[in-house]
C-alpha cells in the first residue's frame, strides 16, 4: 500500500503554490518597507523554551506540542509558534548589544497536534513579526498599522480591527481575583479543564473552546476595568495614535491573549469570511518574555498571521502565474533530439523559458503539449530541417511559421521573443 503524509500535514501542490508565494513576496515587500529585517529560526527547539515561554499550564504546552526524546534523550519539541525561538535567537546573539530598537519578520511551518479542521491543519505556516526595545505606544500602533496595510494589499475583505490592554502584572493580579471571585460563584457550569484552570490560572478560560463555559465569559468581569492608571494612559496614547493613521477599530473587552507573557495592546484583524476562527492575524506586547527567557529586560511586540487563512481568503485569481512557458523545443529524429537538447540548455542559460520532450513522440503530439504548457513559440527541429542547416520558429497566437537559420539561432531567438 502506497504511503499517504501524516494527519494534518498538507502537501501545497504547485497548482497554488502562487498564492504562497504572492503572500511571502507582499510580505517581504510590505515589512521591509517598515523597517524590518528577515530572521530563519529552527524548526527544532529544546522543549523547555517553549514551556517556559508560552506557559505549563497552557493547552499548547500541556496538550498540543509535538514533544519527542531524541536519540540523546533530549526532550525537543516542533516549534507551536515562532515569538519565542526569535526571541531565543535574540538573547543568544546578543543582539540586544546593538543600539536602536530591532525589527525581525521569519516565516514557516509550525506544528499543533490539533483536532485538524478547515483552514487548520497540525502543520501550518504564519508570518510572525517581532520588535524588540521600544515601549512607545507608537510602535504598537505602527505594528498595528503594518498588518493592516499587508491585509490591504492582498485585498483581503472586510477585515476589521479589535483591540484590547492586557494590563500590567499590577493591574491584573486585583483582576485576577475579581475574576477568581466570579468564577468561584459559576465553578458547577464550568467544563472540567476549566475547573482546573479556576485554580491554576483564571486567565485561560477566556481561551475554552466550549460553549457554555463562553457564555460564562461573556459575563465574567474584564480586565479593561481594572486597569491601573499608567495602562490606562497607556492604552489611550495608542488609540491616539491609531486615530492619526487613521485606522478603524473596536475595543473589544474579551480579546484576551491566553499566553502567558502578553502584557498592555492586543489586537486581532477579524474576518467574518472564515466561520467561526474569524481571525486571520493577531498579537499584542509582551513586555515580560525576554527577562523570562534569561535576557535583558527589554520589551517586546509583535503579531503572527495564519497563512493557511490568508490563502483562503484570497481571490480565485490571486496569484496565477503570470510568466507562462515561452517556447516549446518539437524535435522530430535521433539527430535532431541531441541538437534540440543541447539548443533548450543554451536559451534556458539565455534567460528564456524553455522546455522540450524526451519520448521522441510524433510532432502532432508535441504540438498537443506545448499548447497544454501554453508555449508562445514552438522551434521544430526536424532531421530535415537540420539538413538544410535551419529550424522551423511557429508562432502559436499568429499561428504562423518561419525558417530561421541554425547559424546565430540563439541571438535570433532572443531578440524576437524578448
Ligand atoms: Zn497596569
Ligand atoms: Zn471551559
Amino acid at each position: 500500500m502506497a504511503i499517504k503524509a501524516v494527519k494534518g500535514i498538507n502537501d501545497i501542490l504547485p497548482n497554488v503554490v502562487g498564492r504562497w508565494q504572492l503572500v511571502e513576496s507582499v510580505a517581504r515587500r510590505i515589512f521591509s518597507n517598515f523597517g524590518f529585517q528577515e530572521i530563519r529560526i529552527p524548526i527544532l527547539e529544546k522543549t523547555e523554551l517553549f514551556a517556559r515561554s508560552i506557559g505549563e499550564t497552557t493547552d499548547i504546552v500541556e496538550k498540543e506540542m509535538y514533544t519527542f526524546p531524541d536519540r540523546n534523550g533530549q526532550l525537543l519539541t516542533l516549534r507551536p509558534e515562532a515569538t519565542a525561538s526569535v526571541v531565543r535567537a535574540f538573547i543568544q546573539h546578543k543582539l540586544h548589544l546593538e543600539p536602536g530598537m530591532r525589527k525581525f519578520y521569519t516565516m514557516g511551518p509550525m506544528f499543533r497536534h490539533e483536532r485538524p479542521q478547515k483552514g487548520r491543519y497540525r502543520q501550518f505556516h504564519q508570518i510572525d513579526v517581532e520588535v524588540f526595545g521600544v515601549d512607545d505606544p507608537m510602535i504598537d500602533a505602527e505594528v498595528i498599522y503594518m498588518l493592516l496595510v499587508y491585509l490591504q494589499e492582498l485585498k483581503l475583505p472586510d477585515i476589521k480591527m479589535h483591540i484590547n490592554s492586557m494590563g500590567c502584572p499590577d493591574c491584573r493580579l486585583p483582576f485576577r481575583q475579581s475574576l477568581a471571585d466570579y468564577l468561584e460563584g459559576v465553578s458547577d457550569k464550568l467544563c472540567s479543564d476549566c475547573q482546573r484552570r479556576r485554580r491554576t490560572n483564571p486567565l485561560r478560560i477566556f481561551d475554552c473552546k466550549v460553549d457554555s463555559c463562553g457564555k460564562l465569559v461573556d459575563e465574567a468581569p474584564v480586565l479593561l476595568e481594572h486597569l491601573c492608571h499608567e495602562c490606562g494612559e497607556n492604552f489611550q496614547s495608542v488609540q491616539d495614535n491609531l486615530h492619526s493613521l487613521a485606522v478603524a477599530y473596536t475595543i473589544d473587552p474579551l480579546l484576551v491573549r491566553g499566553l502567558d507573557y502578553y502584557t498592555r495592546t492586543t489586537f486581532e484583524a477579524i474576518t467574518p469570511h472564515l466561520g467561526a476562527q474569524d481571525a486571520v492575524g493577531g498579537g499584542g506586547r509582551y513586555d515580560g518574555l525576554m527577562k523570562v527567557l534569561g535576557g535583558p529586560d527589554l520589551p517586546g511586540t509583535g503579531f503572527a498571521i495564519g497563512m493557511e487563512r490568508l490563502i483562503l481568503l484570497l481571490d480565485d485569481k490571486a496569484g496565477a502565474p503570470k510568466e507562462r512557458n515561452r517556447l516549446f523545443v518539437a524535435c522530430l529524429g535521433e539527430e535532431a533530439k541531441s541538437r534540440g537538447f543541447s539548443l533548450a540548455q543554451e536559451l534556458r542559460v539565455s534567460g528564456l523559458s524553455v522546455e522540450m520532450d524526451y519520448e521522441s513522440k510524433s510532432l502532432k503530439a508535441q504540438m498537443r503539449r506545448a499548447d497544454k504548457l501554453a508555449s508562445t513559440h514552438v522551434l521544430i527541429v526536424g532531421d530535415d530541417e537540420l539538413a538544410k542547416g535551419a529550424a522551423l520558429l511557429r508562432d502559436m497566437e499568429a499561428s504562423s511559421q518561419e525558417e530561421i537559420p541554425l547559424e546565430g539561432l540563439v541571438e535570433q531567438l532572443l531578440g524576437r521573443m524578448k
